[in-house]
């Protein structure tokens, strides 16, 4: 199938790059023309696993990236990848996407007639992969048709969320758990479940299709995220309990993964969740909630515990040394291992935390030392973990990379002169204690 996909983001040069490989031809639409440029030679703006493979295998054959949204009224599907990004009070800004949608819409009015499009009824079907909440999917319709003009009866909005996590997107997006489709006639589910076909062909198991309405699609992703969030909140707080009474939380949710009603993942007690989407998500459907009348008291909770710890990472170092004018180590800066993405990770309320102690920060992390730059232009940054600890009197470990597990000697470096034994505050549970070493789990 000929697909456009606007938008070239994480989800959308995943989604770009899979479909190519899945064997449809495909067009990456972005604004960005450094993106576009990236893409087109042949690696991403973005750094996910596997991704540069795909898009070195694909681009000029069946992939190519462009400014225009020239390819959209010869496309048989167009996906909008937009960002939908959290206003002030917490609702989504649905400004990037419903421009985007517009400008699809004129595109395809633009072509005069649909009838150049493939379709053999002259339909065409533009499908939001961007996470937006119900009642957003009314205001995406309605500048798709507005930009569409004249060739609007000819035109569908469809959803079709995403649940690929950063960090494994190309892997989740070809193995789904399910895969949703929210379409308003036969015609638009038939669309996607060809589209979708050789990629579901290629899993080894049956991959449920959840065939729905638009708004319920979209539901269904807020749904399964804010489970998610409030999942690890309350493994959080039962966590924070378990610490004042002594006691290992690990070994405790090792124990309640075993009743299948509870389920043995997402149980790792730690410093809380980050990133692009739980936040987002939460925040998103709680102020859509309200908006609608309704208080969603849990979630709320859900958030003020993910809160806090950070909070109390700091307050467990507080009780150990006091780190005005000393070295500290922050040890991952990207919000989870595995992306260099660092939109709400929870290194950012722990480093300012830290400075307004007045402790000299020296930051480190495998990819997203670049971006947290950015972010903190007044903080040091080393080139490896074992550089970051030489000389610090304390160490918080915010992200759980892998290659923290096997620092081993480089603690010997830390510095103990001024606090006694060095200080680590593992938010991760992936430092193992050692001897000269003062070691606190924020859950354990
Ligand atoms: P992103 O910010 O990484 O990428 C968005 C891209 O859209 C950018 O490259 C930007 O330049 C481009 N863009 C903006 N306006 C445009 C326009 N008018 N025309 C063409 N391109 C335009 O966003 P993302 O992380 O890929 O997320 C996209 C959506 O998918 C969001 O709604 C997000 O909530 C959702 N989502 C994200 C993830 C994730 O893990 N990142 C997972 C599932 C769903």
């Amino acid at each position: 199938m000929q697909v456009t996909v606007v938008g070239s983001g994480y989800v959308g040069t995943t989604l770009a790059a899979c479909l190519a490989d899945a064997g449809h031809d495909v067009t990456a639409v972005d604004i960005d023309s450094d993106v576009v440029a990236a893409i087109n030679d042949g690696h991403a703006a973005i750094h996910e696993p596997g991704l540069d493979d795909l898009l070195a295998e694909h681009v000029g054959d069946r992939l190519r990236a462009t400014t225009e949204y020239e390819s959209v009224p010869d496309a048989d599907v167009t996906f909008l990848a937009i960002g939908t990004p959290s206003n002030d009070d917490g609702s989504i800004d649905l400004g990037g996407l419903t421009a985007a949608a517009e400008m699809t819409g004129e595109a395809l009015a633009g072509a005069g007639d649909v009838a150049s499009s493939p379709n053999p009824d002259d339909r065409h079907l533009v499908v939001v992969k961007s996470t937006i909440t119900p009642p957003g999917v009314a205001q995406v319709r309605e500048a798709l048709l507005a930009g569409a003009g004249d060739a609007a009866d000819r035109v569908e909005l469809a959803t079709n969320p995403e649940f690929l996590r950063e960090g494994s997107a190309v892997d989740d997006f070809q193995h789904p758990d399910k895969l949703v489709f929210g379409t308003e006639s036969e015609w638009a589910t038939e669309a996607l479940e060809s589209l979708y076909e050789p990629l579901v062909a290629a899993t080894d198991s049956d991959v449920p299709v959840i065939r729905t309405d638009p708004e319920t699609a979209v539901m269904i992703k807020y749904a399964n995220n804010a489970f998610l969030a409030a999942k690890i909140s309350l493994v959080n707080d039962l966590g924070n309990i378990c610490k004042q009474f002594g006691i290992d939380a690990y070994e405790v949710m090792d124990a309640i993964g075993l009743d299948d009603r509870i389920g043995a993942k997402f149980l790792r007690s730690g410093v809380g969740w980050g990133g692009s989407c739980f936040p987002k998500d939460v925040d998103a459907i709680r102020a859509a909630a309200r908006k609608a009348g309704y208080e969603p008291a849990l979630l709320d909770a859900a958030v003020a515990v993910n809160d806090g710890q950070p909070e109390r990472m700091l307050e467990l170092l507080d009780s150990h040394v006091d780190v005005a004018g000393e070295r500290v180590a922050v040890l991952g800066l990207a919000f989870k291992p595995g992306t260099d993405d660092i939109r709400n990770s929870r290194a950012i309320p722990i480093i300012e935390g830290l400075q307004a102690r007045g402790a000299e920060v020296v930051g480190y992390d495998p990819v997203a030392t670049d971006n947290m730059r950015e972010r903190f232009t007044d903080i040091a940054y080393a080139d490896s973990a074992a550089a970051a600890l030489e000389g610090a009197s304390a160490t918080l470990v915010v992200t759980d990379w892998d290659e923290f597990a096997a620092l081993d000697d480089a603690f010997d470096a830390m510095n103990d002169a001024a606090t006694g034994d060095p200080v680590v505050i593992d938010g991760r549970r992936i430092i193992e204690r050692r001897d000269g070493l003062t070691y606190e789990g924020l859950t354990w």
